[in-house]
């Protein structure tokens, strides 16, 4: 997921098809990379980050908790090594993010907060005062949701439309579940496998519940919340 604010661009997890959906939205820069977890679907683009660091001449900061920098550091170990003269590596500058930490980045403030995926532990973001992001995720800690509760927009994850639980995923019930709990003005769906048909499934949801995909843009100005792209504008 990109954030776009008038000073910058974040980028939230960095998956194998980052550089080709990057292209497509005219992404020309990427100030800051936030991690969630280091599975292969959110990390296995960090090497094409090397462009925007090539053009502006500048690393890129990549900030996450301190065990997935710990498995970004094994899997991109060329990045932090002296591998000799030629060949193109990203310049990547690591930062821990703790859990309860909050930063400033392009001008907003994110704070990183912590689910659980299985047994893994996650990073969710509360973005700015109105925006959560929170994937792979199959349980949220009390603390946890006390932190997205009154938000504008929350967009979380789900891996199945059918009630058959997951190990390490929310299926559609539970994430409306969560989804109806903190009444957000606008509730997303993102992560989902093949098993959902889009418009089948999006017709059943509640009023303001919405299934996200690729080159959806959800704008948020004083005004309120407004949603844009291929599939919205088609209609
Ligand atoms: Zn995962
Ligand atoms: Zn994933």
């Amino acid at each position: 997921m990109l954030i776009t604010t008038p000073t910058g661009r974040i980028l939230i997890d960095c998956g194998p098809e980052m550089r080709l959906q990057l292209l497509a939205a005219y992404v020309p820069s990427i100030d800051a990379v936030l991690l969630t977890h280091a599975h292969a679907d959110h990390i296995h683009g960090l090497d094409d980050l090397r462009q925007f660091t090539f053009s502006s001449g500048n690393p890129v900061d990549v900030f996450a908790s301190a065990q997935t920098l710990k498995r970004v550091t094994h899997v991109y170990d060329y990045c932090f090594k002296d591998t000799g003269p030629g060949g193109g590596k990203p310049q990547l500058h690591l930062y821990e993010l703790n859990y309860g930490q909050t930063i400033g980045l392009a001008g907003i403030t994110i704070k990183a907060t912590r689910h659980m995926h299985g047994s893994l532990d996650v990073t969710s973001f509360v973005i700015g005062d109105r925006f959560v992001y929170c994937t792979d995720v199959s349980l949220i800690p009390e603390e946890t949701m006390a932190e997205f509760e009154g938000k504008d927009v929350v967009v979380v994850g789900a891996v199945r439309p059918d009630s058959k639980p997951h190990a390490s995923h929310f299926v559609l019930p539970e994430a409306l579940d969560v989804l109806n709990r903190l009444a957000p003005r606008l509730g997303l769906i993102t992560h989902m496998s093949h098993s959902f048909e889009h418009g089948t499934v999006e017709a059943q949801l509640p009023k303001n519940r919405r299934l996200a995909y690729d080159g959806l843009i959800v704008s948020l100005s004083e005004h309120g919340i407004s949603l844009a792209g291929p599939s919205d504008s088609d209609a």
